[in-house]
């Protein structure tokens, strides 16, 4: 699936260095792998700052940062070795591989249950008269593809896997990150980091890799306790939009959701208002997002609740945080795998901690943000990103290339650069260079024309509005620490 708005991101993105194909100067270069260049790094270390900021230390949560290679124990307790399979059918005439399931929505519109077994796959491909997309030939049976890496360590070769989640990590270090000094529930342990997923057909570069970023969290609890009152007194008010495929709409408060059973426990509640509450800090408009339930057929079996957040862009609804509610399915799976008692005091009684879980993706989130604030006028395209997530904070510029106005600039640069993220830009017409920047989202430049050198003062042009201000040099740190911060949002 494309969209007008999709292939000029694209053309953006590679046109200044904000995504392109890893290994692109090689023709055997494996599809699903994209590296940042300077500006989505940046952009994307900005978005992580904002997490960190406004879901990560809002909550109080711990931060933790695990190995990326797991042992394969791991993934017999967690289930992934026996069953993180995808349903993969291939074409007997070009030999073309294809996710089975799908497939079969993409050209029926119909949601593969979960629970079907392969032959009950194939035999909705043959009812329904699916053919190879690419050479029109008919499809052989559907099996089974596990779509971990694995790897071998060591010279003995041992059996290893690259994780295919953050929350592995998380849930093996529960036991010592509680005993450690955050012995208290509900305790909310949070990492970003990669995860590595064999996609078979990875496609529409950030939105579906095979190695991606994920910020995940699991919040441990005693699904017993009463509600935690600092938390709910945070969000209780805090209005949830609900949505499902009909795009019927409903948004009520935290606290109404959880009277009327929209959601099932004050703690499920609480965290999607805290996700969604930070995709609208991020300026994403309250009308384009939707928290879907996921039906019997959708979710994962373990999940006694699942629900995805999504935001709405021009490739229809996409999925940024999935978020499930998971029992005691990953405790209890790593207490019997590894023998060693996982639980924990609660009220002078030992529990086996349940799990909400918060999965975002990272990349997908990078560009959804970049969609959503792509703007094109007449003569330009504008990168509208909130300010505070900008890759490039300031540019400086001369108004001309002569009569010492290169030089102040450049002091002027010089002063800026350790503070923010600035270039220098003296190349070009003035207006081009403005479009060239607007481009690229860079939310002010500051120019240097001759008045400078008469009274010291600079231009500031404002991206979304191009209008000029004329503020001091001695006053211009100040003056941009301001405009550029996060906002500070209780
Ligand atoms: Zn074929």
């Amino acid at each position: 699936m494309s969209s007008r708005v999709y292939d000029e991101l694209i053309d953006l993105s590679l046109k200044r260095g904000f995504f392109f194909p890893a290994c692109e100067i090689y023709d055997d270069a494996p599809a699903g792998f994209w590296d940042y260049g300077p500006l989505g790094l940046g952009l994307r270390n900005r978005f992580v700052e904002a997490w960190r900021r406004y879901v990560v230390r809002y909550d109080g949560m711990v931060e933790l940062d695990g190995s990326i290679v797991m042992a394969k124990k791991v993934f017999v307790a967690s289930g992934h070795l026996a069953s993180f399979a995808d349903p993969v059918t291939k074409c007997k005439n070009c030999g073309a591989i294809y996710r089975a399931d799908r497939l079969i929505q993409e050209l029926t519109g119909r949601i593969v249950p979960e629970r079907l077994g392969d032959e009950e796959i194939y035999a909705l491909i043959l009812e329904n008269g699916i053919r190879c997309q690419r050479c029109g030939g008919e499809f052989g049976g559907v099996e089974r593809f596990n779509m971990m890496f694995k790897v071998s360590v060591g010279g003995e070769g041992e059996e290893a896997y690259l994780r295919p989640e953050t929350c592995q990590s998380l849930f093996v270090d529960f036991l010592r990150t509680y005993k450690v000094g955050w012995s208290k529930l509900p305790l909310p342990l949070c990492q970003f980091g990669k995860s590595f997923r064999n996609e078979i057909s990875p496609r529409q570069s950030l939105l579906r890799l095979r190695e991606f970023y994920q910020a995940e969290v699991e919040v441990f609890f005693d699904p017993e306790d009463d509600v935690d009152p600092l938390r709910w007194k945070r969000l209780k008010d805090y209005v949830l939009r609900f949505g499902d495929e009909r795009c019927d709409f409903r948004e009520v408060s935290v606290e109404e959701a959880l009277r009327t059973g929209l959601v099932s426990h004050w703690l499920p509640a609480y965290y999607l208002a805290l996700m969604q509450r930070f995709y609208e800090l991020l300026g994403v408009e309250r009308s384009k997002v939707r928290l879907r339930r996921l039906g019997e057929d959708e979710k994962a079996f373990y999940a006694r609740e699942a629900w995805d957040l999504e935001v709405q862009t021009s490739l229809g609804w996409v999925e940024l945080v999935a978020c499930n509610y998971r029992g005691d399915y990953d405790l209890s799976g790593h207490m019997r795998v590894s023998g060693k008692d996982l639980t924990v005091p609660n009220r002078n009684r030992k529990v086996l901690p349940h799990v909400f879980e918060l999965s975002m993706g990272v990349d997908r989130s990078v560009y959804v943000l970049m969609e959503l604030n792509y703007v094109r006028e007449q003569k330009r395209r504008v990168l509208r990103v909130p300010r505070f997530l900008a890759p490039v904070q300031v540019a400086v510029l001369p108004l001309v290339e002569k009569d010492g106005l290169p030089e102040k600039a450049w002091d002027i640069y010089e002063s800026l650069r350790m503070e923010f993220d600035a270039v220098y830009e003296s190349k070009d017409a003035i207006g081009k260079r403005y479009h060239m920047l607007d481009e690229i989202g860079v939310p002010y430049c500051v120019t240097v024309d001759y008045q400078t050198l008469k009274d010291d003062t600079v231009t500031v042009r404002d991206r979304d509005t191009t209008q000029q201000v004329r503020v001091h040099s001695s006053e211009l740190r100040a003056w941009l620490e301001r405009a550029l911060s996060f906002p500070s949002a209780g």
